[in-house]
């Protein structure tokens, strides 16, 4: 068993890089992803603890990219080399997103919510990729809102008074500097992107064409049905498959490392198949 997505707390997780590998491993997992949003930050720590455990670690990050659709769009990166030039590609949306805080800051203090940047930075002392659930929880912290999720839905949500935009790659663009640096890419939990079937297929075509390699198929919140109908897909387009849990510690407390729910399975020969798409 292995899992190739997910989060710890230098992204929007609550744990250590090491723990999650070490969570990892008690779950019986032979190989490990962690897959910080934006940022590539955990992959000391998680390489070290990985060492320690007698487990392997991919080398990866989870990029949210400009999406043409009413969803979001993510993309997952694996065997990626942080030295290359998708490291210093995520340090400038890391700048991006410093910025993009303070404009929530302000536009939330406009609405009378008392906030400011450096007690979001003191929720997030472990985090490179500081963002909107770092905001939330200092919301619910200061009574601002009852919960993380009423914190997006009253202040934070696209459309809400304190939703900013931040900068984001094209995924053309995550897809070529991934491969500039000797990683492949997989389209993280697809039904994200909210696109009817018919228009989910079109959009798998066109990131086919530019060079994606794999689709997240085996997804921790997926029904077995939904599993089996990515699956498919996946073979349509000749991509590799990806599979994980999507792990964010007490921030999705239904989801544990390795098996989901409690019903996920991702084989090590995903793995395999996925390192014979490496550039
Ligand atoms: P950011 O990267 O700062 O834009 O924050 C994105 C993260 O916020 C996502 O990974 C989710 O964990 C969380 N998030 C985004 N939209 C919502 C929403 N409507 N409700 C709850 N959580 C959300
Ligand atoms: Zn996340
Ligand atoms: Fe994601
Ligand atoms: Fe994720």
């Amino acid at each position: 068993m292995i899992d190739l997505h997910t989060h710890s707390n230098v992204s929007d997780g609550t744990d250590a890089p090491g723990e999650v590998v070490r969570l990892a491993q008690e779950a019986g997992c032979s190989a490990v992803a962690v897959t910080d949003h934006d940022t590539l930050d955990h992959l000391p720590a998680a390489k070290a603890a990985a060492a320690d455990a007698g487990i392997r670690l991919v080398t990866g990050c989870e990029i949210s990219c400009a999406a043409d659709a009413p969803g979001s769009m993510h993309v997952l990166v694996y065997f990626v080399d942080e030295a290359k030039v998708l490291g210093q590609q995520l340090e400038a949306l890391q700048r991006a997103r410093v910025a993009r805080n303070e404009r929530i800051v302000e536009a939330l203090r406009a609405h009378g919510v008392e906030v400011t940047l450096d007690e979001i930075r003191a929720e997030a002392v472990d985090a490179t990729s500081i963002g909107r659930p770092h905001v939330a929880r200092v919301l619910v912290r200061k009574g601002a809102a009852t919960s993380i999720q009423d914190a997006f839905d009253h202040w934070l949500a696209k459309g809400k008074p304190a939703y900013a935009e931040r900068e984001r790659l094209n995924p053309e663009e995550a897809v070529e500097l991934a491969h500039a640096s000797g990683a492949v890419t997989s389209l993280a939990h697809p039904y994200s992107l909210d696109l009817t079937r018919d228009a989910l297929d079109a959009e798998i075509r066109r990131l086919t064409d530019v060079g994606l390699d794999a689709m997240e198929c085996v997804y921790g919140r997926y029904s077995p049905g939904e599993r089996d109908e990515l699956e498919e897909l996946a073979a349509r387009h000749d991509l590799a498959t990806t599979g994980g849990s999507d792990y964010h510690g007490e921030n999705k407390p239904d989801l544990s490392v390795g098996t989901g729910r409690g019903d996920l399975c991702v084989a090590r020969e995903v793995l395999d198949r996925l390192e014979e798409r490496r550039p």
